[in-house]
C-alpha cells in the first residue's frame, strides 16, 4: 500500500538543507546555504504592511498584478535595450525555482534532451528528470568554469530541446561574456532550441564587469525564458517570489501550467515591491554592496591556507583546500562544520560524477562582523 514508484530515485534532500540542519545542530556560523544575514530595509517592510492593511489579501491576477509587470518590462527594457509586452511576456512566480520547474514542465516531453552546465545549480536535473527528459551535462572548465562551446556543438542533436544557462553562476562565481552570449547564438542559429537562462544573480556582478542578458540579444531572447528573483535582487529569500520573461507563445504555454500549480502569487508582496523599484532605486548599489562584502572576507582569509578561486558574481566565493588535505569535500565541509563552526557548500554535489576538485563555496551575504569572525575561524586550519 505505502509503495510507490519514485519518479526520483537517486534524489535525497538537498545540500542547502543538509549544510543549514548541520550548522544549526552544531551551532555553526552558517556560510553554506545563500541567503542574506542582514535585516531587510525598513521602507521595503513598511510598504508590505501598508498593502497588508489596506486590503490587498485576495488574489492577484494569474500572471502578477500588472502594475508591477509594467514596472518591470520598463526597467529590464532600460537595462537590456529590449522591448517587452508586460501583458504576454511577465509572468510573477513562486520565486525563480518554480519559474524554472514550470518552464521545464511546459516545454519538456519523454526523451527530449537538455543540455545544462556542471556545477549545475541543484533543481535543473531533478525537473528534467521528472518530466522524462535527459540532462546532458557538460563540464565547465575548471578552474575559471568557462563553457567549452566546441563541447556544446557536438552535444547538439536532433533530441536536444534546451539549453540551461545561469550567469551570474551558482556555485562558482563566474560569468557569461558576450564572446559566450555570441557563441550561443551561434550554436542555437537555424534549430528550434529553447533556453533558460537563470539571470537571478544580475545585480551581483563585480569589479567593473557587467552582466550579459541574453535579452540584449534578439535572436536568443525569442527563444529564452529568463528567470529572476526578488529573493536575490531585494534581499529577501524567504519571500519566495520572482518573475520570468519569455516570448508570448512560450508565455502562454508556461502560464498554462502556472495556472494549475500556484494559480497566482502572494499578493500584498507584489505591491510593495511595485512601489518600492518604481521609488526607491533598489538595485543601484547591490554590486558594490556585495563587492565590499567579498573584498572584506577575502582580507579576512589572507593568511590562510584556503586557496581563492576569483569571484566575479553572486554572493558565493569558492576556496580550493587542496593544500590542507586530502579529504572529499562533502566530508571535510562535514568536519569543518562539526568541528571547526563554520558551515560551507561542497560543490561536488552539483556534478552527475560528483567530481571533487577539493573545492568549497562560502556565501558571504552576511553582517561584516560575522564574515570576520568566519575569516579568523578559516585562517586557524
Ligand atoms: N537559480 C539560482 C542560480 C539560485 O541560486 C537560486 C537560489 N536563490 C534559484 C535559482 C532559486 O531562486 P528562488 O529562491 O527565487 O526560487
Ligand atoms: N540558492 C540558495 C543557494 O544556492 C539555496 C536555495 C535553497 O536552499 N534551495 O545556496
Amino acid at each position: 500500500m505505502n509503495q510507490i514508484k519514485s519518479k526520483l530515485p537517486e534524489v535525497g534532500t538537498t545540500i542547502f538543507s543538509k549544510m543549514s540542519a548541520l550548522a544549526n545542530q552544531h551551532k555553526a556560523i552558517n556560510l553554506s546555504q545563500g541567503f542574506p544575514g542582514f535585516k531587510v530595509e525598513e521602507t521595503l517592510i513598511s510598504l508590505v504592511s501598508k498593502y497588508l492593511e489596506e486590503g490587498k489579501n485576495q488574489y492577484a491576477p494569474m500572471p502578477g498584478i500588472l502594475e508591477l509587470r509594467v514596472t518591470l518590462s520598463n526597467y529590464l527594457g532600460k537595462t537590456y535595450h529590449c522591448e517587452l509586452n508586460p501583458e504576454s511576456e511577465i509572468t510573477v512566480t513562486a520565486g525563480a525555482t518554480q519559474a524554472i520547474y514550470n518552464t521545464i514542465s511546459a516545454v519538456i516531453n519523454e526523451g527530449d534532451e537538455v543540455i545544462l552546465f556542471s556545477p549545475a545549480y541543484d533543481c535543473y536535473a531533478p525537473a528534467i528528470e521528472v518530466h522524462g527528459g535527459i540532462p546532458v551535462f557538460i563540464p565547465l572548465k575548471h578552474p575559471d568554469y568557462s563553457i567549452n562551446w566546441k563541447s556544446v556543438k557536438e552535444q547538439i542533436n536532433s533530441k536536444t530541446k534546451m539549453i540551461m544557462i545561469n550567469s551570474p553562476h551558482n556555485p562558482t562565481g563566474s560569468l557569461l561574456s558576450k564572446e559566450d552570449l555570441e557563441q550561443l547564438k551561434e550554436v542555437t542559429k537555424g534549430t528550434d532550441i529553447l533556453i533558460i537562462s537563470d539571470e537571478v544573480y544580475e545585480h551581483i556582478t563585480f569589479d567593473g564587469e557587467k552582466h550579459e542578458s541574453v535579452l540584449s540579444y534578439p535572436e536568443l531572447k525569442k527563444r529564452s525564458m529568463v528567470v529572476y528573483s526578488f529573493g536575490k535582487s531585494l534581499h529577501v529569500t524567504g519571500w519566495k517570489l520572482g518573475f520570468c520573461v519569455g516570448p508570448d507563445w512560450l508565455m502562454n504555454e508556461f502560464r498554462k501550467i502556472h495556472q494549475f500549480t500556484v494559480f497566482s502569487c502572494n499578493s500584498p508582496m507584489q505591491y510593495a515591491i511595485n512601489e518600492y523599484i518604481l521609488n526607491h532605486n533598489p538595485f543601484a548599489n547591490t554590486s558594490e554592496f556585495y563587492e565590499r562584502k567579498r573584498d572584506l572576507f577575502l582580507a579576512s582569509i589572507k593568511d590562510s591556507r584556503f586557496k581563492i578561486i576569483p569571484c566575479k558574481g553572486t554572493y558565493f566565493q569558492l576556496l580550493n583546500y587542496s593544500e590542507i588535505t586530502d579529504m572529499n569535500d562533502v566530508e571535510f565541509a562535514e568536519k569543518l562544520t562539526i568541528e571547526h563552526g563554520i558551515a560551507s557548500i561542497p560543490i561536488s554535489v552539483f556534478y552527475p560524477d560528483l567530481e571533487d576538485n577539493k573545492v568549497l563555496r562560502f556565501c558571504f551575504a552576511k553582517e561584516d562582523d560575522l564574515l570576520i569572525k568566519a575569516g579568523k575561524l578559516l585562517c586557524t586550519i
